[in-house]
């Protein structure tokens, strides 16, 4: 692969090599001019390693499955290994549940159920999830060091955004268990029973709690399964429930393989079902769900565009294009992975988004300086390094920043794609890594047309200082979030989801707490 390949701009500042310890933040290979000259009297420019402690985690060298508010061994006596991405090292040992597991989970969230969470008097429900909210934000750096050792993300993301969403998530949904007669005016409304969740890799415990919290506010109880390379904050949540003392039975947390995920779902006692992941496990349990009558949200993959007009004040469009594919790795199901840019500012814009792209710190996730962290698999990082591959074979011109990747770990570099055509694999297909292919427009009837040119409708951004044409592109955009002038922003009151392959259903907010009820 080809590195650096950076315009002939004049005024382009030198390069700068940046010695750096292994697996510490990396090296910054140019800077932009403004920036360049602020820095020029404290050379060279570099920055001291600032890791998190490892320490906060306590990690236990084995798991066992959480089932009826204990910890259980798994039928098979079978387990696997989780690793940190970032060292490929082994974390800890973890269940390997199977379906004899789902049967036993789920017969406890079914007694959980009829015996104690749907009798228990609203309000107090409310005090449970309000509990355990706290307990989140009071354990916040156990679980941000957890997350961050398990998944590759960086720390100051699991510090900052995910940790802190997944409490406010519960926080948000305890205020809505004591009011759900006025959730759905006129009508009575219900808990499902058994929920069945399974949840992928890229937010462990975020979309933990984007499914729990609806769930049990809403009077049902829970059997979920975690993605098998990111187990750990899920069953540190289990410690969480002990200590909320939550009923026994409410929430259980097995691990294991897909088949046991389309076992949990499959079984007739669980009559709602949500799923995060890909399109096409998403499709399978559609299709091993089909005739039985369950309630089921999917939230599936994302194309998403990030719309930049020539009115848009540049410097800003450009974090925002930079947080929207490089947040998580890009490894995010709403990441603004097509660039599409207005062609009268395409080149300045791509000159500057290079320069952006260049002081990225590519490295160590526990580093508390670092943008973007490792990729959470091994096999994730073939996906991605095939459909590069794939990008390069169909003529799209690629460019990547000249930083220097640590020798261990699952580490990919930020990567920008130019010349790139609808038809490319890189331009309709999720690559779920920090991979961005760049299109031009001229008119906004283009931007519009080619923004819905995708299999997916999840999200989109626009970026423009003009706020009528916000309203005119966004009410034509074919997905389910649009940000204006902003991307990745989450908040437990918005409802989040898609149209097509992006699945159906909506998280978040009213509308996903309705997705948890029943109502006559
Ligand atoms: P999957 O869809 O395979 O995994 C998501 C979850 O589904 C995991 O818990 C997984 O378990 C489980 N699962 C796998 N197979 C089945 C099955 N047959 N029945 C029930 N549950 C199942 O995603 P991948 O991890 O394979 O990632 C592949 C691609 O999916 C990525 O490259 C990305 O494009 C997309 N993706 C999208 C996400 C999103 O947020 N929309 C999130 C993750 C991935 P296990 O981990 O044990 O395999």
């Amino acid at each position: 692969m080809s590195s650096d390949q950076s315009p002939k701009r004049p005024e382009r500042p030198e390069k700068r090599a940046v010695a750096r310890s292994a697996g510490a933040a990396p090296a910054v290979e140019a800077t932009a001019p403004h920036v360049a000259s602020a820095l020029a009297a404290s050379s060279p420019w570099a920055y001291a390693p600032a890791p998190e402690s490892k320490e906060l985690a306590l990690i236990r060298p084995r798991y066992g499955l959480f089932i009826d508010g204990q910890e259980r061994a798994p039928a098979s006596g079978e387990v696997v290994i989780t690793f940190n991405p970032a060292t490929e090292e082994p974390l800890a040992e973890v269940a390997k549940g199977s379906a004899e597991d789902a049967d036993r989970a789920i017969s406890a969230a079914e007694r959980a159920h009829r015996k104690v969470w749907s009798r228990l008097a609203p309000r107090e429900r409310a005090k449970y999830l309000y509990r355990i909210s706290r307990i989140l934000q009071e354990r916040s750096r156990e679980f941000a060091v957890t997350e961050t050792l398990d998944s590759g993300k960086p720390i100051r993301e699991s510090r900052d955004v995910d940790v802190p969403l997944a409490a406010a998530h519960f926080w948000y949904y305890a205020g809505w268990a004591d009011k759900l007669q006025y959730a759905v005016p006129g009508r009575r409304p219900e808990s499902h029973g058994v929920v069945g969740q399974v949840i992928p890799w890229n937010f462990p415990l975020l979309m933990l709690a984007w499914k729990i919290a609806p769930a049990l506010a809403a009077g049902n109880t829970v059997v979920l399964k975690p993605a098998s390379t990111t187990p750990l904050t899920a069953l540190l949540f289990a410690d969480v429930c002990r200590q909320a003392e939550l009923p026994n039975g409410v929430v259980n947390i097995i691990t294991g393989p897909g088949e046991m995920g389309m076992a949990i779902v499959t079984d007739p006692r669980v009559a709602k079902v949500a799923f995060t992941g890909s399109t096409s496990v998403g499709i399978k349990i559609a299709q091993g769900i089909a005739g039985q009558g369950k309630a089921l949200t999917l939230e599936l993959g994302g194309k998403a565009a990030n719309i930049v007009f020539e009115d848009a004040a540049l410097d800003q469009a450009v974090e925002g294009v930079i947080n929207g594919i490089f947040f998580n790795q890009g490894e995010v199901c709403c990441a603004g992975s097509r660039l599409l840019v207005q062609e009268s500012i395409a080149e300045e814009f791509i000159a500057r988004l290079k320069e952006r792209m260049t002081t990225l710190r590519v490295g160590d996730p526990m580093d508390k300086n670092t943008d973007v962290g490792a990729i959470n698999s091994r096999a994730q990082m073939e996906t991605i390094g095939e459909l590069v591959a794939s990008g390069v074979a169909e003529g799209a011109e690629l460019w990547q920043p000249g930083c220097v990747l640590p020798e261990r770990g699952w580490f990919y570099k930020p990567t920008l794609f130019t010349n790139v055509a609808q038809s490319h694999r890189i331009a309709r297909e999720e690559i779920f890594g920090p991979v961005l292919s760049a299109i031009t427009f001229r008119t906004v009837d283009e931007a519009i047309e080619k923004a819905n040119n995708t299999a997916y409708g999840l999200s989109a951004g626009i970026w423009t200082e003009k706020g009528s044409r916000i309203l005119q592109v966004a009410a034509q955009l074919k997905a389910g979030v649009v940000w204006a002038n902003t991307f990745n922003r989450f908040d437990p009151t918005s409802p989040f989801g898609g149209y097509k392959e992006s699945g159906y259903g909506r998280e978040g907010g009213l509308q996903g707490l309705h997705a948890y009820l029943r109502s006559s």
